[in-house]
């Protein structure tokens, strides 16, 4: 079955996708996953498609096509790499595991632009991640990059640098949830002119004693969270403490390398990946924890990623624990907090739902928030158009895919948008704020948290 390895400038590379010749074999070609792709939705061509692209690296990995292709480059970098073709596919085809190789075999047969380049080496080393997001923290406090949202305008240079900041102004806490102990926007609480609780509407405290823990936690803290997302992350540390599990701090632990992974940099994901592994095995905690739907597929997947390497076996057990943070809560029943009232346009990122097949338990959170109401925004499993910087990659066709889903979101009439996932919270914030018409979005565990303080469970 070995087919010839050589292609031109692209020896190595080939011989990567060889190696994986038995991922590619099940598909049948039977189409089963065309519905379910959105670039091959919108573009109608078949190299666009799940199928196609699967015919491209077939055809590299035998031989008959060069990595540095026109065709095998366009058409692997245009995948959102958002996994909608995997759970529709009956022969189990590892889709997202070959995209990955697909990418590193087109990155080294052509390297990526500018941007991706930049991104990949700022997002690999702490300092210089730590920098971007002090500049980000800056530009969004000083309401800069709101700013320059709405003043900025046209195609091109401007037009991504404008998604750029929408996307840092997205990052910003709702409005609703700045001021802890006031009721404002469109979120209202239960509780009195006092400030004291409606213990009525408050719901009532489950019976499970909070003395028996759910094990010891470590919460990934992650690159883009870490920066940005500080708040989300102390979310996640106080509503699993608050609910039974003991959470530890783990030190020396790295961005998880998803998005290298996704961009074709598979060294860096895998030195990523061994960092990780050693910075929670030494902490010694049960479980690994994860508010972002991307990382948590990535470092589920780190048994895949290692294959052959000395840590294999480390990074298979690794793998066994972890966990998105609303699996954790969902298993244990999470403690109904006091009254949130407003309604969410509820998304559910792909990374979560395709990847991990965690769908319910999200709303599992939700539903321990008195007063919320769910409206599920329509085809709110279909990507988002987030994955990662693809808005500034493929300015069209993510302006396509992201404008029919913030007009989902928009047709719900929710005060607020809720998806578990920074990428997809930062890609549909974004696209509301370029609109024009407001944009905050929120995790679920942050609605739990502001419940839970408002329940005074933090005291
Ligand atoms: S990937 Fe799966 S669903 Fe798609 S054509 Fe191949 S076998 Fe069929
Ligand atoms: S990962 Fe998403 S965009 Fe890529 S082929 Fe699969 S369904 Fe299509």
């Amino acid at each position: 079955m070995a087919g010839p390895l050589v292609t031109a400038g692209g020896v190595r590379l080939a011989g990567a996708l060889e190696a994986q010749r038995e991922r590619l074999l099940p598909c049948v070609h039977c189409g089963f996953c065309l519905p379910a792709c959105p670039t091959y939705n919108r573009l109608g061509d078949e190299n666009d498609s799940p199928r196609g692209r699967l015919h491209l690296m077939q055809a590299v990995v035998e031989g008959r096509l060069d990595a540095s292709s026109d065709a095998f480059q366009t058409h692997i970098d245009r995948c959102l790499g958002c996994r909608a073709c995997e759970p529709v596919c009956p022969s189990g085809v590892e889709y997202g595991t070959l995209l990955e190789l697909a990418r590193e075999a087109a990155a080294e047969a052509r390297p990526p632009g500018m941007l991706t380049r930049s991104l990949l080496i700022v997002m690999g080393s702490r300092p210089l991640r730590g920098m971007l997001f002090m500049g980000g923290r800056l530009l969004r406090a000083t309401g800069l990059a709101g700013w320059a949202v709405r003043h900025l305008g046209g195609d091109g240079v401007a037009g991504k640098l404008r998604f750029a900041l929408a996307m840092l102004a997205a990052t910003t806490e709702a409005e609703g949830f700045r001021r802890r102990d006031t009721a404002v926007a469109g979120v209202a609480s239960a509780t009195h002119p006092s400030g004291s609780v409606d213990a009525e509407s408050a719901g009532t405290v489950p019976d499970r004693a909070l003395d028996a823990p759910g094990g010891t936690v470590g919460v990934l803290q992650g690159c883009v969270q870490d920066g940005l997302y500080g708040r989300l992350n102390d979310a996640t540390g106080r509503t699993l403490d608050a609910n039974g599990f003991h959470v530890r701090i783990v030190t020396r632990q790295d961005c998880c390398g998803a998005l290298h992974a996704h961009g074709g940099d598979l060294q860096s994901a895998r030195h990523l990946a061994r960092r990780n592994i050693e910075a929670f095995e030494r902490a010694g905690v049960d479980w690994v924890v994860v508010n972002a739907a991307g990382c948590g597929a990535a470092m589920k997947d780190y048994g895949v990623l290692l294959e052959g390497d000395p840590m294999q076996a480390r990074a298979r057990a690794f793998a066994e624990r972890v966990r998105d943070v609303t699996e954790l809560l969902a298993a244990v029943g999470p403690r109904r907090g006091a009254p949130v009232t407003c309604s969410v346009a509820y998304d559910h990122p792909c990374h979560l739902m395709h990847a991990q097949g965690v769908t319910s338990e999200p709303l599992q959170v939700l539903d321990a928030v008195p007063g919320v109401e769910v409206r599920m925004v329509a085809k709110a499993d279909e990507c988002c158009g987030g994955a990662g910087i693809y808005g500034m990659t493929h300015p069209d066709l993510g302006a396509h895919i992201g404008g029919d889903k913030v007009a989902a979101v928009r047709e719900t009439g929710a005060d607020l948008a809720c998806t578990p996932n920074p990428g997809c919270m930062m890609q549909i914030g974004a696209g509301l704020r370029i609109e024009g018409s407001g944009g905050d979005v929120v995790h679920p565990v942050e609605l739990l948290d502001h419940s839970y303080q408002r329940a005074g469970y933090y005291r």
